[in-house]
């Protein structure tokens, strides 16, 4: 069977959901991942290359060869949808987002382009961002609001014809990496060893944020190199030293071998917790 996976920026595909895509690509699935900006405004979050000249020069090159690697590195198939990264606005007031970005074209723009995506690739399921983004950032908003979108238009024989033959996908998660549970669970069994936690200061500047309830439970641990792997290619982006390999596998394996999603739409009823995306499809 066949899975997409929509994705804001070049990266988000190696932290959020790639164990299952591993693991599904292992199974004999198809997996695509569609990225919707080139991560233009990304900074360079490896210490080890933030002066590096050459990079800063070529940065929309480098991410790109970054995520080719990091297919690479899952077995997954990669499609850009070709928007611009409309970047992370800090300060207070909010300076206003860059002319042309992903968060400022036109739903029906971005609509029509991951449609086109839908109706080729045909995926029976399809993962994406909830309604804050996952976290709030401008393009990963977006991400949420067009595969919503998309999700509608592709069955709809009326939408842009000119695009394919309507598609109707069967089921729609939302990622949920980085769920108070697990957070929590690793957290109290690095203190348990002795070992410096990652995540003290994430837990503490949570506070009282809503959770959101993981509907599937995909268990991971076998695939946890070919993660870190497709992190590890992103090496702009994701610091060697950093907190995602601060956490040792066992210890991972032992109390969160799992990645969670959230069921946002079905075709058909489902019930209680999923340890498979591709349940009940044919
Ligand atoms: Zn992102």
């Amino acid at each position: 069977m066949r899975m997409m996976a929509v994705h804001a920026h070049p990266d988000d595909e190696a932290s959020k959901g790639a164990g299952t895509m591993a693991r599904y690509v292992t199974e004999g699935h198809r997996v695509r991942v569609v990225t919707c900006t080139g991560g233009e405004r990304g900074d360079i979050l490896n210490p080890r290359l933030e002066h590096d000249k050459q990079i800063i020069d070529n940065l929309l090159e480098v991410r790109r060869a970054e995520m080719a690697a990091a297919a690479e590195a899952l077995g997954i198939e990669h499609a850009w949808l070709g928007f611009v990264d409309s970047g992370l606005p800090e300060g207070d007031p909010m300076p206003p987002l860059p002319e042309g970005c992903f968060a400022l074209v036109p739903d029906e723009e971005a609509t029509v382009a991951l449609v086109k995506q839908i109706r080729e690739f045909r995926p029976h399921i399809m993962t994406t961002y909830n309604e804050i983004g996952g976290y709030p950032h401008p393009d990963h908003i977006a991400t949420h609001r067009v595969s919503m979108a998309a999700l509608a238009a592709a069955a709809d024989p009326e939408f842009h014809p000119e695009l394919g033959e309507p598609w109707q996908i069967q089921k729609v998660y939302y990622d949920v990496s980085f769920g108070q549970e697990r957070l929590e669970a690793i957290h109290e069994a690095m203190v348990e060893r002795g070992l410096e936690s990652p995540f003290l200061e994430w837990l503490r500047s949570r506070g009282e944020r809503p959770q959101r309830e993981a509907t599937a439970r995909i268990k991971v641990d076998e695939f946890f190199p070919q993660r870190d792997a497709a992190l590890r290619a992103h090496a702009t982006q994701i610091d060697p030293d950093g907190f995602f390999f601060q956490v040792p596998h066992d210890l991972e394996a032992e109390v969160w071998p799992w990645e969670e999603f959230e069921l946002a739409y079905s075709a058909f009823p489902v019930t209680g917790m999923e340890d498979d995306l591709f349940a009940g499809i044919d």
